[in-house]
């Protein structure tokens, strides 16, 4: 595919150069911190009016931390910053003190947290600098970002069409050229599949391989933090300040976890690339199995291994996720009651503290994430449990030893990210369409291994030009072998 640069409309920027070497330039005193800042910031002020990929932005607490670290460089302490002046955009379900953590919620519309997420202070111990909070669905809860109590986010590309979601918000900046790079959340693909119907780079990390203190949680056992980035590189390096053990988060991994950005470059030289007969289903849009077609014929060429594995559990991945995730969210959710946390609805005379809870939360929360409370609170009930959410975790177990036959013979898993590329607002008005988008994104959280979407080439629809996501799947831990793949197969595409 010739470069994103020819197809652009004006809305979609991609990035100057290499983030690695931004960061060199601010710690060589080549360029200032302030300045990358108050290119973006002018940039959001002209364009996120079209897009609105951001609840809030920091503009003076951003000039201020990006002042601190163009003084430590002065200081001569840059060389401890490795992103240095990296611009980055947060998902407004990860808490920082600056500013407000909404999860695009009435129920948070005005809450502030008393503290910083893990990865909020490691990646200002790296150097990055936060612009602002982006928009999501409500509660980490849709694919589209239309579930946003503030409004939805509009794709780049175009601005008729859905950015995905949940982490819309993310995704739109990174690819609006709105910042170097953004934090999003996925519990089912909510990093993956917006990445992939933006156009940029959405990771998902192994399950424990970054901190969780410090988001709000939805779904305890699938929940992960990651990076959206212009590139596989970027993303790498954003990951290496955020990745490893943190004993604020009990589910953290003690794992190695040796910087990868220096790496990704590499190529695998006898990489075996498994595509399962499931991932090509005529469900899939046909641009998009044609880029999948291409990226395999690239991926040869390369001296790749094209193998037929099989996940026929493919398909009960919906049903299982949207079984497991409402029930761990209707207990995650339970703390929004108006008095321990959130919107606090008004009383008539009389009314009862009954009456305060179930208004509260009939006020506060949206209609998906009601829909998803009433669901998790059904499946987990007395009565039901062995029917439906023990059931699930039974599910659980096979989808994650079909992933495991399936790396016996390849070391990465090819296929779409989503079936469809970005759809028009309201284009996928009944919950059940909706989340039939997540197809071959939530087996990657049940099973709790890393997923990468890229950009693989482009589809055209309606007349305009969409990307198209490709998503490389790998064993637990094997971040390594996933991001020099998924680098190798981003230069195959682009060529
Ligand atoms: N789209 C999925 C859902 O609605 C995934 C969300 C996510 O990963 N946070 O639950």
């Amino acid at each position: 595919m010739s470069a994103a640069e020819n197809l652009s409309p004006s809305l979609v920027a991609s990035a100057a150069k290499p983030l690695v070497e931004i960061c060199a330039d601010v710690r060589a005193g080549r360029t200032t911190a302030r300045s990358r800042v108050d290119h973006f910031l002018a940039r959001i002020a002209a364009h996120d009016g079209a897009i609105h990929a951001f609840n809030e932005i920091h503009a003076d607490a951003a000039r201020a931390a990006a002042d601190a670290v163009d003084a430590q460089v002065k200081a001569g302490r840059g060389q401890d910053l490795p992103l240095a002046g990296a611009v980055i955009a947060i998902k407004d379900n990860i808490v920082m003190r600056e500013g407000k953590t909404t999860c695009s919620s009435k129920m948070l519309a005005n809450y502030r947290s008393p503290f910083d997420a893990t990865v909020i202070e490691r990646l200002r111990a790296a150097g990055a600098i936060f612009i602002g909070k982006t928009n999501l669905d409500e509660f980490a809860m849709g694919s589209s970002t239309e579930n946003s109590a503030f409004g939805a986010t509009r794709n780049p590309w175009d601005t008729a069409r859905v950015p995905g979601g949940s982490s819309g918000g993310s995704a739109a900046a990174v690819a609006a050229g709105f910042c170097d790079a953004s934090l999003g959340s996925d519990t089912g693909g909510s990093i993956r599949q917006p990445a992939a119907l933006c156009g940029c780079v959405g990771f998902k990390p192994t399950y424990g391989r970054v901190s969780r203190y410090g988001l709000v949680a939805f779904g305890s056992s699938l929940d992960q933090i990651g990076p959206f980035a212009h590139s596989v590189a970027d993303a790498a390096l954003v990951y290496d300040a955020i990745v490893g053990r943190d004993e604020l988060d009990s589910t953290s991994a003690d794992a190695e976890c040796a910087p990868l950005a220096a790496k990704v470059a590499e190529p695998l030289p006898k990489l075996r690339i498994g595509v399962p007969r499931e991932y090509r289903s005529s469900a899939n849009a046909p641009g998009v199995a044609a880029v999948l077609d291409r990226a395999l014929a690239a991926a040869k060429a390369l001296g790749a291994e094209i193998v037929d594995v099989d996940l026929p559990l493919t398909d009960i991945g919906i049903s299982t996720y949207y079984v497991i995730a409402p029930a761990e969210a209707s207990s995650n959710l339970a703390r929004y009651d108006g008095i321990r946390y959130g919107h606090r609805a008004k009383l008539a005379p009389g009314e009862d503290l009954e009456a305060l809870y179930s208004k509260s939360r009939a006020e506060g929360f949206g209609p998906e994430v009601q829909r998803r409370i009433l669901l998790g609170t059904y499946v987990l009930s007395s009565g039901y449990y062995d029917a439906y959410y023990k059931r699930a975790l039974q599910a659980r177990r096979l989808i994650k030893e079909e992933f495991d036959r399936a790396f016996e013979k390849c070391d990465v898993v090819l296929g779409p990210t989503s079936p469809v590329v970005a759809f028009p607002f309201g284009g996928k008005s009944d919950p059940l369409s909706m989340y039939l988008c997540d197809v071959y994104t939530v087996n990657t959280n049940i099973a709790g291994i890393p997923g990468i979407s890229f950009n693989g080439g482009f589809a055209e629809e309606g007349g305009v030009q969409l990307p198209v996501g490709l998503q490389l799947q790998a064993p637990a831990f094997a971040e390594e072998t996933l991001l020099r793949a998924a680098a190798m197969l981003e230069r195959a595409c682009k060529s």
